[in-house]
Formats: C-alpha cells, sequence, structure tokens
C-alpha cells in the first residue's frame, strides 16, 4: 500500500555553515530521554507494562556489571559504575519510576522521561558539583534502561555506515569532531548559535548544519526526508516534489559557483589599489591543512589545538603532539601556522578533567587560565610546540587574555618550557612570535601595554562579541543580538588595531567575522593585517578582496564609525557591496 504523501513542513534556525543537502533523516538522541513519545496504558497491561520496564532495568545492570568486571584495574571508574548500579534500584529512580506507569497508566518509556526529567532539575538546581554528577550519573543509566526498553542501540556517531542527515536535539564539539563525511551529509540541532564551536566545525567539515531549530527533533523521524538549506538556515521536512526539484536546482548554482571562486583562489590577492593581502585558515585538525591548501591559504592562522584533547580519557603526551604539530607545521611550510595553546573548558570540556565543575564556564577556568593553573598540562604543548617549531615557520598565540600579568607568566612558561628542552638537548626553536587573542574587552582596553609584550595580536571577534556584548554565543535566544556589525564591536577592534599600529605590530582576525565578504572592506579599513577563517571562505574573501580599493574602505570607516546601530552599518555595507558578497545569501541577514 502506498504511504499517503506527509504535508511539507517547514522550519527555521540558524544557518551555522553553509551549503545545500537533501537526504534521509538520521535521529540522534544524545540525551536519550528526548525523543520518546507518550501512549496511554490500558489497566489490564499496567502489569506488563511494570515488567517490561523492570526487565529493561534488569538489562541495564548487567552491562553495567559486565563493563565492571573488565575495569577492575580502574577502580575509580569501577566505583562510578557500582554507583550507578545502586542507582538502578533506588527508589527515586526505580520506584517513582514503577508509580508513574500505575498512577498515570503511562508507557514506561514517557514514565521514566519525566521523572528523570524531574530528578535532573531538582539535583541541578543544587550548588554542589557532586549533586549535580549525580545528575550525570542518573541520566546515564536512564538512557540504558531506555535503550532496553526502546531496542535502540547506543548510538556512536563515528559508526553511521548510511548516508544521511543527522538531526539531534544538540551535537557536542567532541560529537561533531566523529563524523564520517563519507556518509554525514549535514546536520541539524535543537540548540546552538551561529559561532557555537559545533557550527563552527561543521563550517570546516564543509557539510551545511542548521542550529537552534528548537523543534527539530519533534517535527522529523527516522528516515522522513529533509532538505537543509545551511544558507539560509532553513529546513524543509517531507518536502512536496516542486520543492525538491527548486532546492536540486539551488543546489547545482551553489555547487557551480563554488567551483569558480575555488579555482580563482590560487592567485595573488591585492586590493584594486594595489595593496597586498593575504588570507588565512582556520582549523581544529591536522587532516584540514589539507584544505587549507586546496582553498588557497597564506598559512594557518588559528591552530584550534584542544581538538586533539576533547573525547579522550587522558591527555596527549607530549611526543603525540609533537609528531602532530610537525606534521602540520612541515607540510606548510614556508607557510607559517599559528599554534593558539590549549582552549578548553568554555564549551569544551575534556574528559581527563570529569568532575570539573563550574557554574559560569565561559567566565571560569577557560583556556589561558587553565593553563597557568594546570603548569603540567601547559608545558607539555609548549614543548611540543617549540619542538615542532624546528621544522618549519610556527608561531604561537595564547588565547582569552584578559589581564596583563597572564602574559607574562605564560611567557615566562614559554622561557621555562624552552630551557627544560635545552638542558634534555632536544632539537626546538624558541626564538617564534608569540602573539596573544585578543578576545575579551579587558584585552581591548590594555591593547597599548599589552602590545608592547607580544609580537602579533589574532582578534577572536567570536569570544570578542560574547564577552563585550554579553551574548553567549552558542545561546539561540539572544542570536539575534549577536552582532558583528554592532558599533561596539567596531569600536572594539579599531581600538585594538590602533594600539597595534602604534606599536608596530600586525594584527590578524581569526573569528568568523573575518570570513564574511560583507566585512571585509570594513575591516581592511579599520587596519586589519591580516585575515583567517574557516578554509572554504577563503575563496570569497578573496574574491572580494580584489574588487575593493583600501583608500576608500578607510574613508568608508570614517562614516562608519559615526554610526548608532548594527543594521545602520550594515545597510551601509549593503549597499556599497551587497551585489559583490550577496553569492553568500547568509551575507543579506544583518
Ligand atoms: C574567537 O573567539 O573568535 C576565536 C577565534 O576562538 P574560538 O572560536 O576558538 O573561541
Ligand atoms: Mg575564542
Amino acid at each position: 500500500m502506498q504511504k499517503a504523501a506527509q504535508k511539507e513542513v517547514v522550519l527555521r534556525g540558524i544557518n551555522a555553515s553553509a551549503g545545500i543537502c537533501i537526504g534521509k533523516a538520521y535521529l540522534v538522541d544524545r540525551s536519550g530521554v528526548d525523543v520518546v513519545a507518550r501512549y496511554p496504558i490500558a489497566e489490564k497491561d499496567i502489569k506488563a507494562e511494570v515488567k517490561r520496564f523492570k526487565s529493561a532495568v534488569q538489562s541495564a545492570k548487567s552491562s553495567l556489571r559486565a563493563v565492571i568486571e573488565n575495569s577492575l584495574h580502574d577502580l575509580q571508574k569501577a566505583a562510578i559504575l557500582e554507583t550507578q548500579v545502586a542507582l538502578l534500584g533506588d527508589k527515586l529512580l526505580y520506584g517513582r519510576t514503577v508509580e508513574t506507569i500505575e498512577r498515570e497508566r503511562v508507557n514506561a518509556e514517557w514514565a521514566l522521561k519525566t521523572v528523570v526529567a524531574r530528578i535532573r532539575a531538582a539535583f541541578q538546581g543544587m550548588p554542589e558539583a557532586y549533586m549535580r554528577e549525580r545528575a550525570a550519573d542518573i541520566a546515564h543509566v536512564a538512557d540504558l534502561v531506555m535503550r532496553g526498553l526502546t531496542g535502540v542501540e547506543a548510538q556512536d556517531i563515528g559508526r553511521i555506515d548510511k548516508r544521511v542527515i543527522l538531526v539531534a536535539h544538540d551535537l557536542s564539539p567532541a560529537d561533531t569532531s566523529q563524523i564520517n563525511l563519507e556518509w554525514v551529509k549535514g546536520f541539524i540541532t535543537n540548540l546552538g548559535g551561529k559561532t557555537s564551536h559545533t557550527g563552527i566545525i561543521a563550517q570546516t567539515l564543509e557539510i551545511p548544519a542548521v542550529v537552534g531549530l528548537e523543534v527539530a527533533t519533534q517535527k522529523i523521524r527516522n528516515d522522513d526526508i529533509i532538505i537543509v538549506d545551511g544558507n539560509t538556515g532553513t529546513v524543509v521536512v517531507h518536502p512536496a516534489e516542486k520543492t525538491l526539484l527548486a532546492y536540486e536546482e539551488r543546489r547545482a548554482t551553489y555547487e557551480r559557483y563554488k567551483a569558480v571562486v575555488t579555482r580563482e583562489s590560487h592567485l595573488k590577492t591585492a586590493t584594486t589599489d594595489r595593496r597586498r593581502f593575504d588570507v588565512f585558515a582556520n582549523i581544529e585538525f591536522p587532516e584540514e591543512v589539507v584544505s587549507a591548501i586546496n582553498y588557497g591559504a597564506a598559512g594557518i592562522g588559528l591552530f584550534r589545538t584542544e581538538f586533539q584533547y576533547l573525547g579522550r580519557t587522558a591527555f596527549p603526551s607530549e611526543n603525540e603532539l609533537f609528531e602532530t604539530y610537525r606534521d602540520v607545521v612541515e607540510v606548510m611550510a614556508p607557510r607559517p601556522v599559528i599554534f593558539r595553546t590549549l582552549d578548553i573548558n568554555g564549551d569544551k570540556v575534556i574528559r581527563p578533567d570529569a568532575g570539573h565543575d563550574e557554574r559560569n564556564p565561559a567566565l571560569g577556568l577557560r583556556a589561558i587560565r587553565y593553563c597557568l593553573k594546570r603548569p603540567d598540562v601547559f608545558r607539555t604543548q609548549l614543548r611540543a610546540i617549540l619542538r615542532a617549531a624546528a621544522f618549519g615557520n610556527a608561531r604561537l598565540m595564547f588565547p582569552l587574555i584578559s589581564a596583563y600579568f597572564e602574559v607574562q607568566l605564560a611567557k615566562r612558561c614559554l622561557d621555562e618550557a624552552a630551557a627544560s628542552l635545552r638542558k634534555d638537548g632536544l632539537p626546538h626553536k624558541r626564538d617564534i612570535p608569540v602573539g596573544i587573542m585578543i578576545e575579551v574587552p579587558a584585552a581591548v582596553v590594555m591593547a597599548d601595554l599589552l602590545a608592547k609584550e607580544v609580537d602579533f595580536f589574532s582578534i577572536g571577534t567570536n569570544d570578542l562579541i560574547q564577552y563585550g556584548l554579553a551574548i553567549d554565543r552558542g545561546n539561540k535566544q539572544v542570536a539575534h543580538m549577536y552582532q558583528p556589525l554592532d558599533p561596539a564591536v567596531i569600536r572594539m577592534i579599531k581600538h585594538t588595531a590602533d594600539a597595534a599600529r602604534a606599536n608596530r605590530i600586525p594584527v590578524h582576525m581569526c573569528g568568523e567575522m573575518a570570513g564574511r565578504p560583507l566585512h571585509v572592506p570594513l575591516l581592511l579599513g579599520l587596519g586589519l593585517s591580516e585575515l583567517s577563517m574557516n578554509p572554504q571562505a577563503i575563496p570569497l574573501v578573496k574574491r572580494m578582496i580584489r574588487t575593493i580599493s583600501l583608500a576608500e574602505s578607510r574613508q568608508m570607516v570614517k562614516r562608519l564609525l559615526g554610526l548608532r546601530t548594527a543594521r545602520e552599518v550594515f545597510e551601509v555595507l549593503r549597499d556599497s557591496f551587497g551585489e559583490m558578497a550577496a553569492s553568500q545569501p547568509s551575507e543579506m541577514q544583518p
């Protein structure tokens, strides 16, 4: 029998990564309790439903015990798992779920989901880290029971082996980094903002992504046909024939266009008044150097080194880091590679630090603050970078600097790392350019003094906007206020660039703002010396550079500096350069 055609549904979210893909949905339920339906249970079937729940609990216990058997060498892990086995029999979870099935006459999955949601909410409100960890334990065991109930296996994104589009409530940067490009065409999530790290990885992987859809996991079922338009942030579920054809056409046009600009991207780039500008690539994984070179990058302007630390149970060793860094430096040589030292926590928590718990992670022990508190971890990385520097053109920068003393301490750590390498007789190079990222308003204000301490600045607008405008970069609720063109942001960039120029050091930009063609005249006019971006953004940015004059851009900036709102700035840029930037539909959204 033929299935009745389902009605086309259009969802709107945030365009996190450009491109269009069409395919079957694959629901990834990271929380394990999200995509669950509620259905009533007849009085006579209640007993059987409770029994079904009990046997799912039993099998969850057996599977935990099997893991414990294999973890006896790791006492800490075994102890955590023992706690989880105990939780499975606890009144809180077990007793209340049975009660809910009986009282509300609902299916076991739904009862478990509601009980877990209540417990988690209660625990998460508690100040003690211990209690919040227990909430995580509960989520984990509930996930196991849920799998027993639904028969759904644990989903390992890395193991997906059919061509699909991922649909998830949320994906962590670690989840996203496991995506196998052979199979995953794109992804969409309920949560997330434009410059959340998950979106940035999607851009790096060059797969279309739409985030912040809020209801994607409710509206979409496994194997539904969906269209993801990462250019406009649109998702179409059950597209009608006509819509499918229109999007196929759009996809082909976009791919053709991309091919043309990519070909041009290897040519040298100068403005119409002959000022040369090099464009650099941001990478997260060493393999991306290939894509950086293919897209015509003059070097790596930001190597987000923390991704090598994510999703593993122990810190990487100095030799492992060194070998990775050396490969990157060697492949890129003589082009420069800027290593950004570890920027963990914030939205990228590493497993060796599980139990690390902060109320306000974005304002917490993140990036350089973490490294200065963990000199052992920092020193291992600094030694690896200095050793790799002997093989090519390496530079180094420290992230999230918010105080002068941090630069002094970080440089001291670097000297100590070099001294220890000397003592160990290991080849290395200490004399490399050392810079800092300007991504906290305090660093902007102090830029004149900080400039005397370092060889270059690199403005990280993703965080500078977050901290400068007080907008969580991953929060959909305030995404409309996350405006790179906000006059406050423009003034912070100007202040930084002026301080750099006065101290004769270069000022780069490696935040997402740099990868938007429409922003290029503004950034060059403000005095930025180098722009770094996701590799696939390079061709369009280069094309824009070739069409503008530096002198005219400077004139235009004078005018822009007097404007009061992001919209006013956007309108001037759009009216002057919109046609050139219009190839990226997302550019046209202020
Ligand atoms: C930034 O904040 O702009 C930046 C480039 O760093 P990240 O996005 O890794 O925080
Ligand atoms: Mg940053």
